[in-house]
């Protein structure tokens, strides 16, 4: 039997609330990540947050492939700027984890998928910069933190002819959620934007090479998984390019 690859899919820490463990830590993935992994045939491991920087180059050796995960905002200051009025909660020792864990795997070529503010740190480790808040850039006019359920698409996407994500979509065009409040300014070196919504915001871009394999999605196809075929599609593409990959290696 073909061998599945692992997918390692990075964790951030959950606090409790309440009851005689209030604020004890607990490392998490959100359930729908493995589900999703799962689904197209890949095997899923959650890499546990830690701030030991040898550990977490370890943590990416042991894997075919990462997945960097949604979460926290990043901390501007990793791309030059102070914090504005309008910046979110931030987890600075995570951009830390999330930088040493896409730094590595780009290191030893192996293929990157980051969702949500694991797209924004793909940016941000590689040079580029972030609109703090949507506020920021008064060309936007749509609605990115959407109140609608999760996996419920709320805003099209433009799809760039050729890119990875242009035989997952027809026509150029697709549906996504949107549960973000931050979105990408200076785009970093070496990347492609490959999708945009309809008020320019940058949704989707990539870097594709005969080393690098790195994909970053603003949205979040794990929760429309669920429901959305375009979004097995992502996955299962993903997969299969990690498999081509290693039997290239
Ligand atoms: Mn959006």
């Amino acid at each position: 039997m073909e061998k599945k690859p692992i997918i390692g899919i990075s964790g951030s820490i959950l606090l409790t609330e309440g009851g005689i463990f209030a604020g004890y830590r607990r490392s998490y993935v959100n359930q729908d990540y493995i589900e999703s992994v799962i689904e197209a045939g890949g095997i899923p491991f959650i890499i546990p947050f830690n701030t030991n920087t040898s550990v977490t180059v370890e943590q990416v050796k042991n894997i075919d492939a990462l997945i960097l995960s949604g979460g926290h905002d990043v901390f501007p200051l990793i791309y030059g700027e102070e914090p504005k009025q309008a910046l979110g909660e931030t987890f600075p020792e995570r951009d830390y984890f999330d930088i040493t864990l896409l730094k590595t795997a780009m290191d030893l070529n192996k293929p990157v998928l980051g969702i949500c503010r694991g797209h924004q740190i793909i940016n941000a480790g590689n040079g580029g910069s972030l609109y703090q808040d949507l506020s920021y850039n008064k060309e936007l006019f749509i609605k990115h933190s959407q109140s609608t359920k999760w996996n419920i698409p709320t805003h099209t996407i433009t799809i760039e002819e050729g890119s990875f994500l242009d035989d997952i979509y027809e026509k150029n065009e697709g549906m996504v959620n949107s549960f973000h409040h931050q979105i990408i300014n200076d785009l970093a070196d070496g990347f492609k934007v490959i999708a945009r919504s309809k008020d320019g915001a940058i949704e989707a871009i990539e870097k594709i090479n005969n080393r690098n394999f790195v994909l970053g999605i603003q949205w979040h196809p794990e929760m429309m998984n669920i429901s959305d075929i375009f979004s097995k599609k992502l996955f299962k593409k993903f997969i299969n390019t990690v498999k081509e990959r290693n039997s290239n290696n």
